[in-house]
């Protein structure tokens, strides 16, 4: 066996380094340091995390979204480390000439402008930001195609169906279906009758990843699928009847591409983060790495049921949100995130999250194929409305 001579090393820019995905991502840099060296890290405000985020990794550029916190780590570190603030700096670190990709793993519509910033850069990007891709998928997939870069996702299903389709040809018509998996939540098996009365810690108990608190609400009520069929329709310019959900307990599976002729190809693996951020630093290569493999001989069984539609109206919003495009994604999901934060300060029960997503897609005017500032206009207007129907 020959082995490379130069393997590719990227130069990734990390933005949201504290939060899980962030944290996963440096431990990947850790594990695999001759194919990924993080140049510049990226947070909110979690200034004691950045600073020993900064000390370990010898990163020499920083940003914090919120600018007090940026002044504050200014005071800390080393007058070498420049650390800029806000969104503009955010965008400065995004297309830093060293790097040649940025990693976006900042929750909500804060990295939307800093990945365009580094796609018209010409950086690759790996995405774990779902709300990008549902607020401005078409936007952001057409900058990309304009800009030849690539968008590898980093969001474990979406780089399931990302790696099941690398022998696939371009114009998709040998797939029949994108067929996403679902955990189900930790209400997969509650009769109806009793989600009116979730609470708050039973909904943020995920049976099978270890995530933030969004997203482990967004998984109890499915909306995190729903976000996950949006990603999908944009990323793999899919028309959403091909986007399909089935339910997997056990996140073995992360999802699967049926072909046209009734193969389906599957991607396994525990469910750790780093292995699909570490897929989407080393695209096209593969390298060996400490993880753990699976062992089939351990697995007790892999299960698969349908999911509950009904009950869980998520789904059936999603596809409408989906099919319609323009400004409706990102209306869904700016309501549903005002909604779920209602519900984390329990000022709203649990099924008032899809009802509220619900009554807000109704009452907005839609636009579709929408600029940038429609959808942003869109979100605002969301927010405002699915507020004024929390108590
Ligand atoms: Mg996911």
């Amino acid at each position: 066996m020959i082995s490379d001579p130069s393997p590719r090393q990227r130069k990734v820019v990390l933005l949201g380094s504290t939060g899980s995905i962030g944290t996963s991502a440096l431990k990947v840099a850790q594990d695999i340091p001759e194919r990924m060296q993080i140049v510049g890290l990226a947070a909110n405000r979690s200034v004691e995390t950045l600073e020993s985020q900064l000390a370990t990794t010898g990163v020499q550029h920083a940003a914090m979204w919120d600018p007090d916190a940026a002044s504050n780590l200014r005071d800390r570190v080393s007058p070498d480390i420049h650390v800029d603030e806000g969104e503009e700096g955010l965008i400065r670190l995004a297309t830093l000439e060293e790097a040649d990709m940025v990693l976006i793993a900042i929750i909500g519509v804060a990295g939307l402008r800093p990945t365009l910033a580094a796609i018209e850069a010409g950086k690759d990007i790996a995405i774990a930001s779902k709300e990008i891709l549902v607020m401005a998928g078409e936007i952001v997939m057409e900058a990309a195609a304009r800009k030849g870069v690539k968008v590898l996702p980093i969001d474990s299903e979406h780089n399931a169906i990302y790696q099941c389709l690398e022998n696939a040809p371009a114009d998709g018509h040998s797939i029949s279906r994108l067929i996403l998996t679902a955990s189900g939540g930790p209400f997969r098996t509650l009769p109806a009758d009793q989600l009116g009365e979730v609470t708050l810690e039973q909904a943020l108990k995920h049976p099978t990843w270890d995530m933030g608190n969004k997203i482990t609400i967004d998984s109890a009520t499915l909306f995190n699928k729903g976000l996950e069929m949006i990603e999908a329709r944009w990323l793999f310019q899919t028309p959403m009847q091909k986007v399909d959900v089935i339910v997997h307990p056990q996140s073995i599976v992360h999802s699967m591409v049926e072909f046209v002729d009734g193969s389906i190809l599957a991607q396994l693996s525990h469910s750790d983060m780093c292995f699909p951020i570490q897929y989407a630093v080393t695209w096209p290569d593969r390298v060996a790495n400490t993880l753990d493999p699976l062992d089939f001989a351990k697995l007790a069984s892999l299960d698969f049921e349908a999911p509950r539609v009904d009950d869980f109206p998520a789904l059936r919003l999603a596809r409408e949100a989906g099919e319609r495009g323009g400004t409706l994604p990102s209306v869904l999901n700016a309501a549903n995130e005002v909604a779920v934060e209602a519900f984390t300060q329990r000022q709203i029960g649990f099924p008032q999250i899809w009802e509220i997503v619900e009554a807000t897609m109704q009452a907005h005017d839609h636009v579709p194929h929408a600029p940038l500032e429609s959808i942003l206009t869109a979100d605002n207007w969301a927010r405002d409305h699915a507020a004024s129907m929390i108590p």
